[in-house]
């Protein structure tokens, strides 16, 4: 059960909580499959509020490791002789093990290679998932201690009060419904 942070600012009431940005996120891609969608905390000016939004993966570094699990996919041990070959195929429970890592290692593949995708498509810039504004800021808010108070480098916008986070104190069960978006951002009724 995860324990939501509370964001305050130092000069007025305003108070929020991270809870806010939790949620199972998808993209509707061009297949009818969905992607999970890289999102962050940030701060939108349109929802005056810490909201969920959009930060994109890294188009070289997910390229990187689209070729790094293309190479684990080769078994690093391939037979080489006939009688190592001749083992393996007999070994059973090694081929099982090899097929469920090979599978592990295609659904890692698929899904970089469904975000290449989703990169290509996209047109617009990242945008706050709660109203689709762009004019966004992201905030990281640190997992912070029990009963520590940290200072974020934030200023409340229109306050110029610091943004401190602390722990709720409490744990919470949630449930969260499917929110489905458009490769632009725009959630889907
Ligand atoms: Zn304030
Ligand atoms: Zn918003």
């Amino acid at each position: 059960m995860p324990e939501p942070m509370l964001i305050s600012c130092s000069r007025c009431g305003f108070e929020t909580s991270s809870r806010r940005i939790w949620g199972n996120f998808n993209y509707l891609m061009p297949n009818n499959t969905s992607l999970s969608i890289f999102r962050t905390s940030g701060w939108c000016r349109s929802c005056a509020n810490i909201e969920p939004v959009e930060q994109f993966p890294d188009r070289q570094k997910t390229k990187a490791e689209i070729a790094a699990l293309e190479k684990a996919r080769l078994p690093s041990d391939a037979p080489k002789s006939p009688k190592w070959f001749r083992w393996f195929l007999f070994s059973k429970r090694r081929a099982a093990k090899l097929r469920r890592e090979q599978a592990y290692l295609n659904r890692e593949i698929l899904e970089k290679q469904m975000i290449l995708r989703f990169l290509d498509l996209r047109t617009d810039s990242p945008c706050c998932l709660s109203c689709g504004s762009e004019d966004i800021s992201i905030v990281d808010i640190p997992s912070v201690q029990a009963g520590e108070v940290v200072e974020i480098p934030f200023a409340h916008p229109d306050c110029g009060g610091m943004f401190t986070v602390r722990r709720a104190g409490v744990r919470l069960t949630m449930s969260f419904p499917l929110r489905t978006y458009t490769l632009n951002g725009k959630s889907v009724p």
